[in-house]
This record gives C-alpha cells, sequence and structure tokens, in this order.
C-alpha cells in the first residue's frame, strides 16, 4: 500500500510512522510514504497558498491552483490512485472504511488548512471524503493520520497476528469485552475469575456477556441492532 499526504505540513505526519507497528510495515515494504507540498506548486511569487474567501467570512481559504497543480502531477503519475479529502463536512469514517479502502493500491490524502480548500478542488479530485467526528480541527493531518492508521493494521501482514484484528470492537455489532492481564491482583481488584481459569467456552460466554453489558452501555443504537439480530436477552 502506497500513501501520499498531500499537505502543508509533512513534519506533523512523518514523526507518527517513526516508531512502533508502522515504522516495521515501513520497512517490510508493507506500506510506504510519500509527501506532496501545494506550497512547492504555488506560482506566486512568495509562494502564497492562502486567500480570503468570496462572499466574505472570517480566515483564509486554502486557493485552488497550487493544490490543483499538486493533485495534477500525483494523478498523472498515479492515475488508479484513491484520492481522500479530510473534512468536518463529509460522512463519518468508520472500521468497514478502514477495511475497504485496506484493498487499494495506492490512497491520496488531502489535508486542509486555514478554513478549508476551495470547493472547486473538491469537486474536481476527490474519490472519497471523510470526517473523522463532529468538531473542527485545526488541520487535516490528524485526521488522515487516524485513517492511515485504521488502514494499514487492515493491511495484510501489517498486525503479527490477524486473529487480534477479528476479535476487535467493531468487528462485529459488538464492543470488545473489557481485557485483564498479569498481575491478577492490583489495587485490590482481580479479573473475573473465569478468565483466570482456562475453560474456554466459560470464557467465550463470559467474554460475550461483557461485551453485551459494555454496548449497551457505550453504544446502545449499536445494541439494539446487535440484539434484533443475534441475540434475544
Ligand atoms: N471551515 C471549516 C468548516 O467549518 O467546516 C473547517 C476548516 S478546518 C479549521 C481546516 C481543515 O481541517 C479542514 O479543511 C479539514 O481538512 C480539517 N478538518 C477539521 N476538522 C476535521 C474533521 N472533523 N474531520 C476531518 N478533517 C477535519
Amino acid at each position: 500500500m502506497r500513501y501520499t499526504f498531500v499537505t502543508l505540513f509533512p513534519n506533523i505526519i512523518e514523526s507518527y510512522f517513526s516508531d512502533t507497528i508502522l515504522k516495521r510495515a515501513i520497512e517490510k515494504d508493507l506500506i510506504s510514504l510519500d509527501f506532496v507540498s501545494p506550497r512547492d506548486f504555488s506560482t506566486n511569487k512568495h509562494k502564497k497558498t492562502d486567500d480570503t474567501a468570496f462572499g466574505g467570512g472570517a480566515g483564509m481559504l486554502m486557493t485552488p491552483q497550487p493544490l490543483y497543480d499538486a493533485l495534477s502531477s500525483v494523478k498523472e503519475a498515479s492515475p488508479d490512485a484513491h484520492f481522500v479529502f479530510l473534512t468536518p463536512v463529509a460522512k463519518p469514517f468508520v472500521q468497514n472504511d478502514a477495511k475497504r479502502l485496506a484493498k487499494k493500491e495506492h490512497i491520496v490524502f488531502v489535508s486542509g488548512r486555514y478554513e478549508g480548500i476551495d470547493e472547486r478542488i473538491i469537486e474536481l479530485f476527490a474519490d472519497e471524503v471523510f470526517s473523522i467526528g463532529d468538531y473542527i480541527l485545526t488541520g487535516g493531518e490528524l485526521a488522515s493520520m487516524v485513517l492511515c492508521d485504521a488502514i494499514s493494521r487492515n493491511v495484510e501482514g501489517v498486525l503479527g497476528n490477524s486473529e487480534s484484528l477479528a476479535e476487535e470492537s467493531f468487528e462485529g455489532w459488538l464492543l470488545e469485552a473489557p481485557s485483564f492481564t498479569k498481575p491478577q491482583n492490583f489495587h485490590n481488584l482481580t479479573p473475573p475469575k473465569e478468565f483466570l481459569k482456562g475453560n474456554h467456552s466459560k470464557i467465550r460466554s463470559l467474554k460475550f456477556a461483557l461485551s453485551k453489558s459494555k454496548t449497551k452501555y457505550f453504544a446502545p443504537e449499536r445494541y439494539k441492532r446487535a440484539k434484533s439480530l443475534f441475540f434475544t436477552d
């Protein structure tokens, strides 16, 4: 999987990939990253990439020319690349999107800054637009890293143990049951006894019960849907 980040601030993103699982994925050639800065394509003599918005309003917008030329250059070199724009004005990104996008060969993440991007650029280039939640960030870089991280976990070989994917929250309708590790007694709190005994069928049914309680509490709509599909109590 190749990722291209189109951003005015590549440094913000680079450091995220310099450790742990994603670093190993790069070393094993399972994923690769490159960066394109719209500023390098600006024809303005001061390399300006923003301007005031037509119709007024506070703040500046990213101007179309540098982005158009930057994105055209990426498209020309990689005609099948999938262009993803990050914006709060979009459908929320979910786990199924991560799994679906993990099958692509080349994803281009386009991050806005200032008050966002001239809408015509989104119309001209976007294959998909995603929000990561109902709040406003200062730029799209964090959002593109969120997507990239979630997608990469679903790229074949990136996680050592693919079973860990299958058991996670959002893989099914229920959220994951609580997990515990050593020591057995921590500040006088102990895991449920069944977890310590090794009877796998009892552990499975306890985890199922705990999953249901967690989902009912934290994601009631999800719980209702799961209940209507898979169980009665
Ligand atoms: N004026 C815009 C609005 O009200 O919808 C917000 C622009 S925001 C300050 C600048 C950039 O941050 C956006 O172009 C987008 O790339 C990114 N961004 C902000 N919040 C986001 C979110 N919830 N999801 C994805 N991207 C976001």
